[in-house]
């Protein structure tokens, strides 16, 4: 499904190059569940984010689903990130003036589905994510693990074929880390989605399949997760 070849990522200040992704070659398969991991500044969030098509890498070449991302025109790309990608952040970046059944609602509209098929897509979230007497409270009314499930749901009502997360759990206490970690599973092997997850935890890559461990923006070791159950 994705297909990096020798990505790099520098920017350029005054002549001198800072690296922030070298040599990056991998493939991810759909259906995989991968964990990026590494120290602060080793290049996981620009990873994942030349992933989810928002920043271009300065060289290499990035295939996702047969297209090549880094020649796709304008049009193309949107269409590509649209119907494909759902994107969790560490800070759950919910609209505050809205509600969680708004917040889940949003990206249907940028999709321009119906309004029927909105609201039942909706209220099929609210149920499956438990929320449903919570769907006319503000993000600020929730509590953390709360509206990173809304943040979760919201990706999910898109259909994604992939989800992307940056540290969804950084915010989180432990128990709470640990029922986002379960529907991440979930979400991977009862619905099919494709993961990446940016995590800090063993414990939370450990709900992976394989585990790229990334430092200096290099891929440093690639492991696959050895279940146990
Ligand atoms: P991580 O998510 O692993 O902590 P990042 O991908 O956020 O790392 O950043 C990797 C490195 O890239 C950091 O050293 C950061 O300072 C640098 N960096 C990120 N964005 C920019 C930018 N716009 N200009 C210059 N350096 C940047
Ligand atoms: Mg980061």
């Amino acid at each position: 499904m994705i297909a990096l070849k020798n990505i790099e990522k520098y920017y350029d200040t005054k002549g001198v190059k800072s690296y922030i992704l070298r040599h990056i070659t991998t493939t991810i398969k759909q259906g995989e569940f991968v964990s990026i991991m590494g120290p602060s500044g080793a290049g996981k969030s620009t990873l994942l984010n030349v992933l989810g098509m928002l920043e271009d890498p300065t060289y290499g070449q990035y295939e996702f689903m047969g297209a090549n991302v880094t020649s796709l025109n304008e049009r193309k790309r949107m269409d590509l990130y649209r119907n494909h990608f759902g994107f969790v952040f560490q800070a759950y970046h919910l609209i505050d003036e809205m509600t969680v059944a708004e917040n889940i609602e949003a990206p249907l509209l940028y999709k321009n589905v119906g309004s029927a098929e909105r609201k039942s897509r909706v209220a099929e979230m609210l149920d499956r994510f438990q929320m449903v007497a919570k769907k006319d409270l503000f993000p600020n009314q929730l509590s953390g693990g709360q509206q990173q499930l809304v943040g979760i749901a919201r990706a999910v009502v898109a259909q994604p074929t992939i989800i992307l997360a940056d540290e969804p759990t950084g915010n989180l206490q432990s128990i709470q880390a640990l029922q986002i970690m379960d529907l991440f599973k979930k979400l991977n092997q009862e619905d099919g989605i494709t993961i990446i997850q940016v995590t800090h935890s063993e414990a939370n890559a450990a709900y992976g399949s394989r585990i790229l461990h990334l430092l200096d923006g290099v891929i440093e070791e690639d492991v696959k997760v050895l279940t146990t159950s």
